[in-house]
This record gives C-alpha cells, sequence and structure tokens, in this order.
C-alpha cells in the first residue's frame, strides 16, 4: 500500500461504504473481512495540467513540431468540427476517471466543458487562461476572459476557479499587472519555459518569439526583454507569496528555481512528461528538480499533445527516462503533492482518517478504480 507519502508494508486501508478513510491498521489486528488485492493500492491521482476543451484534437497534430508549430496548428485547428466538441469532452472524462483520477487543474478558454464538469464525476479546478499580445488591448482581453471567469463562477465555488495567465511570451506587461490585481487569483497556473525560444526571447529579444511577432504585426511587443530569463521577469509582476503552478519546465535552470523559492516558497512545478515528448521529444532535467527540494506534481495536459490522459502513463515515461527515481516518489508527486497543488489536501491525496481520496490498484501497470 501506498498510503500518498511513502509505501507501507502489512497494512490494511479500512474505509466506510462512501470511501472515507477509517483507518490503516496492521495485517494483526485488521479482522477477518480483508480483501488482498495484488500489485499497489493508492489514492486517487490528480492531474493538475489538462485542457478538457481540447479532447476532439486527439491525433490532429503530428508529433515532434516543436512547440510555435503546435501553438500555431491548436488555433487554426480547433474549432475545424466543433459537434464533434461535446462527446470528446465527455469521452475524455470517462478515461480519466477509469484511469484513477479524481481531480484536475484543468485549463479553459472557453466554456465548452461546463456542461460534463457540473455532473461532478470530478473535481477541478477552472484555470480560464487569458491571452493577449497587444498591450494597448490588455483591458479588452482582460475583459472578454472575466466574462468566461464569471461564467465559471457561476456553477463553482470561487476558490475553484482563477483568471491565469497562459504563458509568458502569450501575456502582455499590462495585463499582467491586471492579472496580479485580481482579487480572485489565489492560485494560478502558467506554462512556463516550455520551450528554448522562450528564454531567447528574454535573455536576448531573439528567435521564434521575435518572428512571430512580427507577423502578428504588433504595435508593441507583449514583454520587453530585460535580459532575465522569463520566470525572473513576470515573477516580478506577481505579489510576494503567490500561489502558483509552474507547468512544464523544460528550460527552468537552478537559479530560476532558488529565484522562485525565495518569491513563492508556495509554488509546484507540473511535470508533463508525454506533452513534452509528443511535442519536441524533450524532457525537463528532473533529478535537477527532484534535488531541490520543491514541490512536484503531475499533469497530462490535452489530449492534442498526449495519447491518454492518465496520470500512471505520465509516472511510466518518466520512468523510460529516468529509471533511477523511485516509482514511490512519483507517486506522491501524483497524490498528495498535486492535492496541497490544487489545495484540496483536506480531502484528496492520501490514506489520511476523514478523506475520501478514492483508492486504485496499480497491477501489471494497469490501472484498476477500486472507490
Ligand atoms: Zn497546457
Amino acid at each position: 500500500m501506498f498510503d500518498g507519502y511513502r509505501m507501507l508494508p502489512d497494512k490494511v486501508l479500512i474505509t466506510d461504504h462512501n470511501g472515507t478513510v477509517v483507518d490503516i491498521a496492521d495485517t494483526a489486528d485488521a479482522g477477518d473481512d480483508v480483501k488482498t488485492v495484488a500489485g499497489i493500492l493508492s489514492p486517487g491521482f490528480i492531474n493538475c495540467h489538462c485542457h478538457l476543451e481540447l479532447s476532439h484534437m486527439k491525433g490532429v497534430i503530428e508529433e515532434h513540431t516543436g512547440l510555435l508549430k503546435f501553438v500555431n496548428q491548436i488555433v487554426s485547428k480547433r474549432y475545424a468540427h466543433p459537434e464533434a466538441i461535446p462527446a470528446a469532452i465527455e469521452s475524455a472524462e470517462l478515461a480519466m476517471v477509469k484511469n484513477g483520477i479524481v481531480a484536475v487543474g484543468d485549463i479553459c478558454n472557453t466554456t465548452d466543458t461546463l456542461f460534463q464538469k457540473t455532473k461532478g464525476h470530478l473535481y477541478y479546478h477552472n484555470f480560464v487562461e487569458v491571452i493577449g499580445f497587444e498591450p494597448v488591448q490588455a483591458q479588452q482581453h482582460f475583459d472578454s476572459y472575466r466574462a468566461i471567469y464569471d461564467d465559471y463562477c457561476r456553477h463553482f465555488d470561487a476558490q475553484q476557479v482563477s483568471l491565469t495567465p497562459h504563458a509568458p511570451y502569450s501575456v502582455s506587461t499590462p495585463l499582467w499587472k491586471l492579472l496580479a490585481a485580481f482579487p480572485g487569483n489565489g492560485l494560478l497556473s502558467i506554462h512556463n519555459q516550455e520551450t528554448e525560444d522562450e528564454t531567447e526571447w528574454f535573455l536576448n529579444g531573439t528567435g521564434g518569439f521575435k518572428a512571430l511577432y512580427e507577423r502578428l504585426q504588433l504595435n508593441e511587443v507583449p514583454v520587453v526583454p530585460e535580459g532575465r530569463t522569463s520566470l525572473q521577469t513576470y515573477g516580478n509582476y506577481l505579489p510576494q507569496g503567490q500561489r502558483l503552478l509552474f507547468i512544464h519546465n523544460v528550460f527552468t535552470t537552478a537559479e530560476d528555481i532558488r529565484y522562485a523559492q525565495d518569491r513563492f516558497p508556495e509554488a509546484s512545478w507540473c511535470l508533463c512528461a508525454n506533452a513534452n515528448y509528443y511535442i519536441t521529444n524533450r524532457l525537463p532535467d528532473i533529478p535537477m528538480l527532484q534535488g531541490a527540494g520543491i514541490r512536484l506534481v503531475l499533469g497530462t495536459d490535452s489530449l492534442a499533445s498526449n495519447y491518454s490522459l492518465s496520470i500512471w502513463d505520465e509516472i511510466l515515461r518518466i520512468r523510460q527516462h529516468y529509471p533511477q527515481i523511485p516509482v514511490e516518489q512519483m507517486l506522491s508527486w501524483a497524490t498528495i503533492n498535486g492535492a496541497k497543488a490544487l489545495q484540496i489536501q483536506d480531502q484528496y491525496g492520501s490514506f489520511e482518517k476523514g478523506k475520501t481520496p478514492g483508492v486504485v490498484q496499480i497491477v501489471n501497470d494497469t490501472i484498476n478504480r477500486l472507490v
């Protein structure tokens, strides 16, 4: 049994009929009515980064194109078959349930997923994602996404909704300032340092984003390069101590981590290994991140850049590249760390008395949902 923190040999999980944890007992004290299962018993998984609304794009974009081409294709192809969107959302959510996922940090550019989320099959934190390149249009960009934010707030507790920046290169500086001042933003998520072009722009004002901004014929660039990495640039726009989920972190350095540890000690760092493999065939330096003493969590990203929405498949991908990382450690990223990142550790992420975290069996690399 893995309890969210460590492997516990010779223990028995006791739950009530609703799946609420009553106790973890020694085998000798557990009585007769004990069911033995093969493999590992784990709390339900937390998927800290998904785009459920892109589920209809499975297999649409070819692999290993690089991020700029990938994003370009998302923008141009996401509305090609609008009639396919609802059924794809429904079946992708069902797959997450079957794959042992109990809670999701989900990115929303639209309200397309609301009809499914309000059925209550999974816990969601809805990150309504803001994109806006042109600085003079910042207020306009903010207002249009604010309307979507308000739609989510009509169906969810305000604590489960944020107005969040897309990426350092796609949010103009005045738009950043509007987001930083928005009172609903207790928890933010950002696609961070996913591509080398991002670092090139922020350090030198060169690379793929320079070309993109020229193509878009912007009056002004979104963010003026200051000779520091993206994280160390936008980090200064945000309040000290902001709770954050940094997503991807492929080009994050040890110095970026030191900066973030000082300014955002409650931040979580989300790995989306399959999406990185799909888009660029390059993973973050996970052993470096692991050694830095930061809170690592896992995400699937969307079916536009993944083969499945399965946290266990993310663990398998990481194990393939970094076999030295113990599964026990990755399981804590998938459970208690993810729950802390989404601020739901009172109910999810571990087998502790009073929680209803879901119960998952992992056997021969397949997942069985027991509760
Ligand atoms: Zn993403």
